[in-house]
């Protein structure tokens, strides 16, 4: 280590007065010890594997207020070091107060975000290597078990080949959705930009729908899309909030009449509000005749697609130029983990590439080898594709397709409990393992109020300290979404989470009566 010198902050009082050639320091710092690393990380491990077993006692939204913990902690860093026991204390007694707790069994909040011992145990070794992999020669097992992954994990939700490095495409570990739709909206700006000239960027006009995920309005910008350009197409409860290829049609023959040039269009398998899923082929069909990108987002949906029941949600892929599904969200990996496939990654290679010469060698010349980091934004990257490989190995096929299932499983159960009360009703059919549901009109509410004794439901339900769901409002309907797949969810407390939300409407009726 550099001993800390001041001459960089002349208003500090020097700290170290002997320059550091002179000055002698003791070599018994080490960071890296394995025997004090192993001593620490048994203990971790076994404070993270009680914390599994005991989450299901903490409330399941954090209580604490804004600041709470810049009250608690010292104001400096400690100059001296702290035993690793009072650190992981601290842990226990500070931290764990303000974390909402996403692997609560009782957490039913957004989408879950899953997680596995294979998984926790490829991410340590992620860690361990900590390699970054930005071409083959920085580390040729990270890019070619990635390469490995990616066409496995394709097999399995049966891509076509053309999706596949053992077909004509190929795909790359992202980190979210919003990376993957960056990087193909920027391929697909480049191809056309090729062609129309880059001073013509003011005409290119993005499509997507309402529901289509926000992080898709940041990626517009972010790739320079003017922002009166990017459409959301208005869906309807009547499609059940997916996007219509006739409407679609009739904006995309406005924007040619005004002289733009469609580019990309984003088609979402499961959305964020509602796993609402758009239509691929015939959406697919529309845009092939002004030659659009088209991406598929399917952050959540996609990893049903596992199952050969729930294939059909990617029908006519084979006609789209690119997809994304974020085995962090469904498929056990923990954060963060979005996998991107494309039919033409030479596109997004033209569009992001980049050759400095500290970072030449002779495979990445020959072109012979995938550098990733022209699949994606950064330079760095880290070994993530230990987490997938863990996953897919240890627990096979076979058990991550029955994982899908019973969370689907559950999720009818829920399903029916809501519709086993007259006060309450489905709003929109539920497709995987979210339920959006809501109280019905009575006692003569208008929509006005209807929302209100909804809005209360679910601020009481939470208050409750046992459970944790939010709400969305789609059409103008405000409505309770209960999302299940927190991987320690078993029916009990799926049940039970019902009979909570039962009980307070029933309260919250009498009170009205
Ligand atoms: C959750 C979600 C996103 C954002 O996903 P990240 O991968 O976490 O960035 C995007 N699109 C859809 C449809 C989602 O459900």
């Amino acid at each position: 280590m550099e001993p800390s010198t001041s001459y960089c902050f002349p208003c500090n009082p020097p700290i170290n007065i002997f320059s550091s050639e002179t000055s002698s320091y003791s070599k018994d710092f080490n960071p890296m010890n394995p025997e004090d690393f192993r001593h620490k990380a048994h203990k971790a491990v076994d404070f993270i594997a009680d914390y599994y077993k005991n989450v299901e006692t903490y409330p399941v939204l954090s209580q604490v207020h804004p600041g709470y913990l810049t009250n608690l902690l010292p104001e400096t860093p400690p100059d001296t070091p702290e035993s690793f026991d009072t650190i992981l204390r601290d842990v226990q007694n500070v931290i764990i107060p303000g974390v909402t707790h996403w692997q609560s069994p009782n957490f039913f909040a957004y989408f879950p975000a899953t997680i596995s011992s294979a998984a926790f145990v490829g991410e340590m070794l992620c860690t361990c290597f900590n390699v970054v992999a930005f071409d083959w020669l920085a580390s040729p097992a990270a890019t070619e078990l990635e390469m490995v992954v990616m066409d496995w994990l394709a097999t399995m939700l049966h891509l076509p080949k053309s999706f596949m490095f053992s077909g004509s495409g190929g795909g790359v570990l992202q980190s979210t959705t919003s990376e993957s739709i960056l990087c193909t909206l920027v391929a697909a700006r480049d191809r056309v930009l090729d062609e129309i000239g880059v001073e013509h960027i003011a005409k290119l006009v993005v499509y997507g729908s309402d529901q289509t995920h926000s992080t898709y309005k940041k990626a517009c910008k972010l790739a320079g899309i003017d922002p009166r350009n990017v459409r959301s197409i208005p869906t309807r409860v009547e499609d059940e909030f997916s996007l219509t290829p006739i409407v679609l049609q009739e904006v995309i023959k406005a924007d040619l009449k005004k002289g733009l040039v469609p580019v990309y269009l984003c088609v979402t398998t499961g959305t964020t509000s509602t796993t609402a899923v758009d239509p691929i082929i015939e959406l697919a069909k529309v845009a092939s005749k002004y030659r659009m990108w088209v991406h598929v987002d399917a952050a959540y949906g996609g990893s049903a697609c596992i199952c050969p029941e729930y294939r059909h949600f990617l029908n006519g892929i084979e006609k789209v130029d690119s997809l994304s599904l974020s085995p962090h969200k469904w498929l056990l990996s923990y954060l963060d983990c979005c996998c991107l496939w494309m039919k033409n990654p030479n596109l997004i290679v033209g569009a992001l590439s980049t050759n400095p010469e500290y970072l030449r060698n002779k495979h990445s010349e020959s072109n012979s080898v995938v550098s990733y980091k022209d699949w994606q934004v950064g330079t760095g990257r880290r070994f993530k594709s230990l987490r997938l490989w863990f996953i897919i190995r240890s627990y096979g096929v076979k058990n991550l397709q029955n994982h899908i299932r019973a969370d689907i499983q559950m999720a009818i159960t829920f399903e029916q409990l809501v519709r086993s009360d007259v006060k309450f009703e489905i709003v929109v059919p539920r497709r995987f393992s979210l339920v959006c549901f809501r109280l019905k009109q009575f006692n003569g509410f208008d929509t006005k109020g209807i929302e209100f004794v909804n809005k209360k439901l679910l601020e009481r339900v939470n208050s409750m300290d046992r459970v944790y769901l939010t709400h969305t409002v789609v059409g103008g309907i405000y409505m309770l979404r209960f999302a299940i797949g927190a991987t320690l969810t078993e029916e009990r407390h799926v049940i039970s989470a019902w009979e909570l939300i039962k009980e307070i409407a029933n309260t919250m009726v009498n009170e009205h009566l």
